[in-house]
């Protein structure tokens, strides 16, 4: 067992009861503040360790790091170290958060130094993204789309069940959670028997995802087994991929998404580890017709994360829209990069690769108003008394994460942001 998840772990460091950080959890972001320049630092209930002071008062020595790892603005320098460095990272941690260790609670000079209150921080972008990849691994989700724009009767097209299918998308558009988002304009095709108009998308949308943040890969050529995949994972995040649907539908025949997708995607802050997630890793549903051999794989390799969206109209009370699981997901993600990589497409550190939008089997768990609100022929309550189709100006997305045994809340936080009008 990874020593960092021991359940019976306590920290000295109060958390709050129903944290999503407890030491079992320990995820890492970037954070600033007034005093101190943008650094590493790991959540611990509503506190932040500094990670970049840590090191400097020698803490962290004997660990493959140098300051450098953590005095800088984003992950990808501490990433380079790999799989093995990160999880001593974490355990070394876990160690100084431990109740039952008083190297650092004792030392209350180099407390006040190291844990800083999460209210009087700026949590930025975790990381400088290469390259992002959006797949479309949820069955339930292909389904409910193919049935509504295709063939109820053939509604997952003919790769879908051999393939993990997925496209190019564009990392400079991939925004902090908090961050907010103007809706896009573009063309569109509203009526059959009319040309195209321009102007502010009328359905936005978002799509509930999560996503991985890879190490550094194999060179050019080289492919990443369903064995080996786990190790070049380094961790997830919540991920709204925000979607223009009225765009979409006119623009993307035949080379799919364009800019219908790539105006934001929103992630969540704080990266957590798989090492974090492994006590609540679940079987992938059984997957019939078989797999070629390089998607095969063995073990349980999904998480049993719970999902939810909330819509929040300005100035009212939030509604849940929809609760699903990333369990769900046909394809996992083993198989995701395994397929990302058979042709000898490299992955980089810092590389995003998105789960696709992930609907559950009942209509509560559908992540995306397109499915939710059935193309607009279902609309939603909200509390205050409005309906919605597709996303509002003013309206709040927030999408939450975590997985919970009868010991342990492992939890992402929230990615959240506004959609304000068309500038
Ligand atoms: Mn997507």
């Amino acid at each position: 067992m990874i020593q960092a998840n021991n359940p019976d772990l306590e920290s000295w460091v109060k958390v709050p009861k129903e944290t999503d950080f407890p030491i079992q959890n320990l995820p890492l972001g970037v954070f600033k503040t007034d005093q101190l320049e943008p650094r590493v630092g790991v959540r611990i209930g509503d506190s932040i360790l500094d990670l970049k002071t840590l090191h400097v008062l020698g803490y962290l020595d004997n660990l493959p790091f140098s300051i450098e790892s953590f005095d800088t603005d984003s992950l990808n320098l501490l990433m380079k170290k790999g799989k093995i460095a990160a999880r001593r990272l974490r355990d070394r941690i876990s160690e100084l958060l431990n109740k039952e260790n008083n190297e650092l609670q004792n030392n209350n000079h180099h407390v006040q130094q190291v844990l800083i209150d999460v209210a009087a921080a700026d949590v930025l972008m975790p990381i400088e993204i290469g390259d992002y990849t959006d797949f479309y691994s949820s069955r339930e989700h292909a389904t409910n789309v193919g049935t509504m724009f295709r063939d109820p009767n053939n509604a997952l097209l003919p790769n879908w069940l051999h393939i993990p299918v997925g496209y190019h998308g564009r990392s400079s558009s991939v925004i902090p959670s908090g961050q907010n988002i103007h809706r896009p304009k573009g063309q569109t095709k509203p009526n059959e028997d009319q040309g195209p108009v321009f102007g502010p998308s009328k359905m936005i949308d978002f799509e509930l995802e999560m996503a991985f943040v890879t190490f550094d890969g194999k060179p050019l050529g080289d492919s990443i087994t369903t064995e080996e995949a786990e190790d070049y994972i380094f961790g997830m995040v919540l991920f709204n991929d925000w979607s223009a649907r009225d765009i979409q539908k006119w623009e993307y025949v035949p080379l799919g998404p364009f800019l219908a997708k790539n105006f934001a995607s929103s992630i969540s802050s704080w990266v957590v580890s798989l090492d974090a997630l492994q006590p609540f890793s679940v079987d992938t549903p059984n997957q019939d017709p078989e797999v070629l051999d390089y998607l095969k794989f063995e073990g349980k390799k999904s998480y049993d994360i719970h999902l939810q969206v909330a819509i929040t109209p300005e100035r009212a009370t939030e509604t849940i829209v929809a609760n699903s699981n990333f369990k769900y997901m046909y394809w996992n993600m083993a198989q995701q990069l395994a397929h990302h990589t058979v042709n000898g497409c490299n992955v980089r550190g810092g590389d995003l690769l998105g789960s696709g939008t992930i609907s559950g089997p009942t209509p509560d768990s559908y992540g995306s108003m397109l499915e939710l609100a059935w193309k607009g022929t279902k609309p939603i309550p909200m509390a205050d008394g409005t309906e919605r189709k597709f996303i509002q100006d003013g309206d709040t997305v927030t999408m939450r994460g975590f997985c919970k045994n009868e010991k342990v809340r492992i939890g992402f936080g929230e990615v959240a942001s506004k959609l304000l009008p068309s500038k």
